[in-house]
């Protein structure tokens, strides 16, 4: 039997760089598959259909929805973002790692659908800088800052409902963080059990 792969779930506020931790993660671990979200935004410049999302019309999303093919689903920021159901349960029946890299909302489904997930929330070094790295993003007005902030702020309290914080005061230091609760995580004697007595067994039988 194929023992199953891990399927690891990050999220944080904006502004903490999570996409970039996940991205380098990404380059160092190559075994981990990143599921690819579908959402009814529209493409940003340089992002690609298939590659960045899966770039849907909102008729055609909400048709998924009710065909149930998402695992979970959200509106962030007045479009759909949810993430494909076959793909992920595909990967981790076959043995792979799986990453989705979603909002809090939907990694709160995912938590109810398949609790033995690895559920990750990435935090600023501190709210200043925090504040520094929304503004340094210089695509923002100053009432959409506000309102990013505020929203970090309330976004934090969730950080209860995860199973792990990793604070990104250094993209290095973070990645190596997540790393190592991989390699904890695959030496949890609770998943691993029948594996561990079955090798110790068939060798005495040898
Ligand atoms: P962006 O539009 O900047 O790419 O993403 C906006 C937010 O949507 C980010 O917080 C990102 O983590 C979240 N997101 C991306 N894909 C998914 C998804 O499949 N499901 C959910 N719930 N959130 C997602």
């Amino acid at each position: 039997m194929i023992k199953e792969g891990l399927l690891l779930v990050i999220s944080g506020p904006s502004g903490t760089g999570k996409g970039t931790v996940c991205k380098e993660l990404l380059k160092i671990e190559k075994d981990i598959k990143l599921s690819i979200s579908a959402t009814t935004r529209e493409p940003r410049n340089g992002e690609r259909n298939g590659v960045n999302y899966h770039f849907l019309e909102k008729d055609v999303f909400e048709r998924q929805i009710e065909q149930g093919e998402f695992l979970e689903y959200a509106k962030v920021y007045d479009n759909y973002y949810g993430t494909p159901k076959k793909y992920v349960i595909d990967e981790i029946k076959e043995g792979n790692n799986v990453l989705l890299e979603i909002d809090i909302q939907g990694a709160l489904q995912v938590k109810e659908k398949y609790p033995k997930g690895i559920f990750i929330f990435i935090l600023p070094p501190s709210m200043n800088e925090l504040k520094k790295r929304i503004v340094g993003r210089g695509t923002e007005s100053e009432e959409a800052i506000q309102k990013r902030f505020g929203s970090a702020l309330d976004e934090i309290n969730y950080v209860k409902e995860y199973d792990y914080f990793v604070i990104n005061d250094e993209v290095k230091e973070a990645v190596k963080k997540i790393r190592a609760l991989i390699r904890a995580e695959n030496c949890k004697v609770s998943e691993n059990i029948e594996e561990i007595i079955s090798k110790f067994k068939e060798e005495i039988s040898c």
